[in-house]
């Protein structure tokens, strides 16, 4: 993450722009912001510049070898604490460290934007209560042991210290009081109210506020192309909440495609021609984009069913309705057959992608999905 990366607040930028530049970094600094505000974006620009290697006035080079890793969240002088729900089943605790780091880097590259339901949700712990561990907070003393590897300084971002075990907190307490040479704590909340009074004396805050409407509005319109009254509507819908407002884009999008999706398979198992002829004209009259979109669409549910199949609903990515209609696909077809789908799918796409006739395309595809699913799948 660099600060251009993030839309709008500028003189917060800046000043933490001028504590780098003037050499007056805060050791244990608290990026403070209601639910929906940028401040975990901001803590990763600020880290990002904290150790580029040749910085421009405005922001990190975005080149350099300590930005290219830290672009990647692989900078070795930078830990991340952040809330886990306690999920069991796998008792191996350094591959489950290993592979939920991997995932919290896979979500902030995905989801730059997203909250703390989002990171949950992606690494398949809903309705699980997150906490940063005792355990986690004896990492973290570990860590900080440790001089830097590459960089000036070390980095310790504890994101949401609100989920804090009382032994971590008291733990983290008491560096921030004695804090290690050369070490900058960055301390993300969105609920500034539950934090420690002890935490917040320690810390230098900066307030990340929402976004202003205008500032929303025109990201919304150059970075995802939406203008006119959807662009308005959900300005007004979301109230400065950047990452509420992306997901209000995205399921309006995905729910269409979705619905699509599963009556199509439907007319196809069911054999009902009248509505995949009328499926395939309305797919016809759809730009190019939108058809490549449905088939791409088609192509990920075909994935889903087959990580479901294959027991690994874990790292599933849907949600809600969509999920129940993966389970009853998946219940239906058996993995070979998600195989030839798959296939089918990625020819018409090749075709697709070469200007045939839409319609011909649909309406061929159609027929031999509905034999595959119907029977042992000759296609
Ligand atoms: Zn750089």
């Amino acid at each position: 993450m660099r600060f251009a990366d993030i839309p709008g607040l500028d003189s917060i930028k800046e000043k933490l722009i001028r504590s780098v530049r003037e050499n007056k970094i805060a050791h244990a600094q608290l990026f403070a912001g209601k639910p929906g505000a940028l401040n975990l974006p901001m803590a990763l620009a600020f880290n990002t510049y904290i150790h580029c290697l040749d910085k421009k006035e405005n922001d990190a080079c975005g080149q350099c070898h300590a930005c290219s890793k830290n672009l990647k969240y692989i900078h070795p002088d930078v830990t991340f604490v952040f809330p886990l729900a306690n999920l069991t089943g796998d008792k191996d605790e350094d591959r489950f460290r290993a592979d939920i780091l991997k995932s919290w880097r896979q979500f902030l590259l995905e989801k730059p934007f997203g909250d703390a339901d989002a990171w949950a949700a992606f690494y398949g712990a809903e309705d699980k209560q997150p906490l940063i561990s005792r355990e986690e907070s004896r990492e973290i003393v570990k860590a900080l042991s440790l001089k830097p590897f590459e960089s000036r300084f070390k980095v310790m971002l504890i994101w949401q210290p609100e989920y804090m075990h009382p032994a971590a907190a008291n733990g983290i307490l008491k560096i921030l009081e004695e804090p290690p040479p050369q070490t900058i704590f960055l301390l993300v909340t969105n609920a500034f109210d539950q934090l420690m009074a002890t935490i917040l004396s320690r810390t230098q805050m900066v307030q990340v506020p929402l976004l202003p409407d205008e500032t929303l509005a025109a990201y919304l319109r150059d970075n995802h192309a939406i203008s006119g009254s959807k662009n308005d509507k959900i300005v007004q819908q979301v109230e400065g909440n950047l990452h509420a407002a992306l997901q209000w884009t995205d399921e309006e999008g995905e729910d269409d495609s979705s619905t699509f999706f599963f009556d199509w398979m439907m007319a196809c198992f069911n054999a009902n021609y009248g509505e995949v002829v009328s499926m395939a004209d309305t797919f016809h009259e759809a730009d190019r984009q939108r058809q490549r979109h449905v088939v791409a669409h088609a192509l990920g549910m075909m994935r889903e069913a087959l990580l479901h199949r294959a027991g690994a609903a874990a790292i599933s990515r849907v949600k809600g309705h969509e999920q129940q209609r993966i389970q009853r696909l998946s219940a239906r077809l058996h993995a070979f057959q998600l195989d030839v789908i798959t296939r089918l799918l990625n020819e018409a796409l090749f075709h697709l992608e070469r200007n045939g006739s839409a319609k011909m395309i649909f309406t061929d595809l159609s027929i031999r999905l509905g034999r595959v699913i119907r029977s042992a799948g000759e296609a």
